[in-house]
């Protein structure tokens, strides 16, 4: 695997593949930063080296034509507060506009291509597109890791263009570190914590991770559609009935390869999906109707604690309540916090796949936890044990 320490960029124009897809408000002005400090890192290193970087990155969904709100000039700005050099930008991603001004740049130099979604050949993955991408540096740098997942022209095919001069940036080889840390190299105890809405949307997650952890937990809604299928009450609780016999085979195979399977003993159940409902804690397969589980219960907060207290290596994906309502988010607090105490005691945890970092942020665990992923979709895919086509691309 071959990362940006690799090389020496040295005079080199670095072609760097980020991911800028950063929100901007009415006013067109970044509201969260966090992407952009993410590749800070591989664009200094390459600065260091004396070379030059050329940024190129997606933003919204222009869906191949111009936009004007979805130009990436809007965060240039930003780009240079954060980066501390000044970065230019130019109008397109390719063509003469943007093949001059590459050619015009100096070791040191900063440059922000137009968002490549303008042009419909980026996410339709075209090799001309991605050749006349590739003219544009010495060395192509992907450092974008929610994109990765994307066969899209600049995460992808471009980097065929270059046989012998890709890497990843420091962002995307930290991300497949850490992926590998929990499926293949991480400390055992293993532990998965698998929350959020539904089975359907975690399944393939589960069945690959099966083989790889020691222990798993389930909560949030999902927990509703084991239950049932257990034979026990859930009231109105959220469930996939059709999910049923999936699930029974999900815990047969959890005992033959012998991973422990911790579901919610108790819920905090409400008679109304509403921060303002009446609540009662109740046994999970005990839930009155007209009531549904929202968050987890008290014995189960500590049951869960006490697993992921002993564990060693932690994966979490997906809250265990409601969190988005503050009458339902202690079960997903107080995992948060004892992730955060397994890891003050030198255990390896990593968050991320689909919302749950929304979760993690809310809460400010961002900083407790070992690693934050940067891509949703990306990471679910990964957990779900498939090779991202931006990852192979580089290794190819
Ligand atoms: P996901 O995107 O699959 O990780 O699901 C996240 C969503 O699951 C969040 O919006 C939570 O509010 C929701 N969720 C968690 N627990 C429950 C529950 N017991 N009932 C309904 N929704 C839940």
């Amino acid at each position: 695997m071959k990362t940006i320490n690799d090389f020496n960029f040295d005079n080199k124009k670095a072609l760097i593949r980020v991911d800028f897809n950063v929100p901007l408000d009415n006013d067109l002005m970044v509201t969260d930063t966090n992407r952009i400090e993410a590749a800070k890192p591989t664009i200094l290193k390459v600065l260091e080296d004396g070379g030059s970087a050329v940024l190129m990155s997606h933003l919204g969904r222009p869906k191949g034509q111009k936009n004007a709100d979805l130009s990436l000039k809007h965060i240039c700005s930003k780009v240079s507060e954060i980066i501390g050099v000044e970065v230019k930008f130019v109008n397109d991603c390719v063509g003469s506009e943007a093949e001059t001004a590459v050619a015009a740049m100096h070791p040191g130099e900063v440059l922000l291509l137009e968002n490549l979604r303008f042009h419909k050949e980026e996410t339709n993955g075209d090799r001309d597109f991605a050749k006349q991408l590739a003219v544009l540096g010495d060395i192509y740098v992907n450092d974008a890791f929610g994109t990765a997942h994307r066969a899209h022209a600049s995460t992808t095919i471009v980097a065929e263009f270059f046989p012998d001069k890709r890497c990843f940036g420091s962002l995307l080889s930290k991300e497949i570190d850490a992926i590998e840390k929990v499926m293949r190299t991480g400390e055992k105890p293993v532990l998965a914590i698998l929350g959020g809405a539904k089975v359907s949307s975690k399944i393939t997650i589960i069945e690959n991770i099966l083989d790889k952890v020691d222990h798993l937990i389930i909560g949030g809604g999902m927990t509703y559609t084991f239950v049932k299928a257990k034979g026990g009450n859930i009231g109105d609780s959220i469930c996939e009935d059709d999910k049923m016999p999936l699930a029974l085979e999900i815990l047969k195979q959890a005992t033959e390869r012998n991973v422990q399977v911790h579901l919610p003993v108790d819920v905090l159940a409400a008679n109304d999906f509403s921060n303002e409902a009446d609540t009662q804690v109740v046994d999970v397969d005990k839930i009155p109707d007209g009531w549904q589980g929202l968050d987890a219960g008290p014995r189960t907060i500590e049951n869960f604690r006490n697993v992921i207290t002993q564990s060693k290596t932690i994966l979490w994906n997906g809250p265990i309540g409601v969190f988005e309502m503050d009458s339902f988010n202690k079960g997903t607090i107080a995992i948060g916090d004892a992730i955060d105490e397994a890891t003050q005691d030198g255990a390896f945890s990593l968050v991320g796949g689909g919302d749950s970092v929304a979760a993690v942020k809310q809460f400010g665990f961002q900083n407790k936890v070992s690693y934050v992923s940067t891509g949703g979709g990306a990471m679910l895919e990964s957990l779900e044990g498939k090779t991202l086509p931006g990852i192979a691309a580089i290794m190819a």
